[in-house]
């Protein structure tokens, strides 16, 4: 994982592409896509020398419909990732008699829907706040379950993304233990939405030392050991910096109609482009 780049670094990231993949409509179209995007993880781990059995797949399939997901499992996903927690609970409550299909929330939750995803939730991705973690571990201790947990970690500095500030994690960890239905697996973090690769990939080295500082600081028993970071538009990048998860959506899924501004707070318009006719995002 800490190879060297011999790899010349991709100059620009797929965000460029949102909203351009085909929609998947057959479970052929389903296994094609999941087999290309399994063949770039797998160039990504070799240019970074890494074995490709240490970084996961987690297919989103949010805004999808339930065909859709049906699909997805019938084409081998055994966890789907969603956004938003009503969404997943009505997924998850239609899919009933797909028992072995588990379900990875990964977008911000209010305190109060934390009963909804300690019912049905085998992981969340996107903790950032003690009261969540407390609300969460108590509504987990009444139904008698355990949750994969990961912390969101603001790498950007954008003001509009959720997550923890990097120098607020270390804190933050310590007071997780007292949660013991809370297991407590890595860091995640959502990238700056650009075209530049360079300005990407920092948010993921970001994260990554983060994890190295953590790794002699965090409270016994806590691990650290995964990284979540990197979707559509930029998981090769993320994997040569250490992901052991991806997230990946549209590039299996087919595009969305929905906005993506619905999913990430801040996202005003079309991607940032340097010096190109998109309107920035981001005024840095
Ligand atoms: C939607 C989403 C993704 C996947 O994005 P794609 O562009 O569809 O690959 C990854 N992470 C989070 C938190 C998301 O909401």
């Amino acid at each position: 994982m800490s190879a060297p780049n011999f790899f010349p670094p991709a100059t620009r990231t797929g965000h460029d592409q949102h909203g351009r993949y085909p929609q998947a409509l057959t479970l052929a179209d389903f296994q094609h896509n999941l087999a290309a995007v399994q063949a770039r993880m797998a160039a990504a781990c070799q240019r970074a020398g890494r074995d490709a059995a240490s970084v996961r797949l987690l297919p989103v399939s949010k805004t999808k419909p339930e065909a859709s997901l049906r699909l997805a499992h019938a084409a081998g996903c055994r966890m789907l990732g969603e956004n938003k927690v009503q969404e997943a609970w009505g997924k998850w409550e239609s899919l009933q008699d797909l028992t072995d299909l588990r379900w990875s929330v990964i977008g911000h939750l209010q305190t109060n829907k934390a009963k909804l995803v300690a019912r049905f939730a085998s992981e969340f991705q996107a903790l950032d706040s003690l009261r969540l973690a407390e609300a969460l571990d108590r509504r987990l201790q009444v139904e008698g379950r355990a949750l994969d947990v990961f912390v969101q970690v603001n790498t950007s500095g954008e003001a509009s993304k959720y997550g923890l500030a990097p120098e607020a994690v270390p804190a933050f960890l310590r007071a997780l233990p007292a949660m013991s239905a809370l297991r407590v697996r890595g860091l995640m973090t959502l990238a700056l939405f650009s075209r530049d690769s360079a300005r990407v990939r920092q948010c993921f080295v970001c994260l990554r030392g983060l994890q190295d500082q953590l790794r002699h600081s965090a409270p016994a028993g806590m691990y650290l050991d995964e990284l979540s970071m990197g979707m559509s538009g930029d998981f090769e990048i993320a994997i040569e910096e250490g992901a052991t998860v991806v997230r990946v959506g549209q590039a299996i899924f087919g595009a969305r109609a929905v906005p993506d501004q619905h999913y990430w707070p801040g996202l005003a318009g079309p991607v940032e482009v340097e010096g190109g006719a998109g309107q920035p995002l981001h005024p840095n």
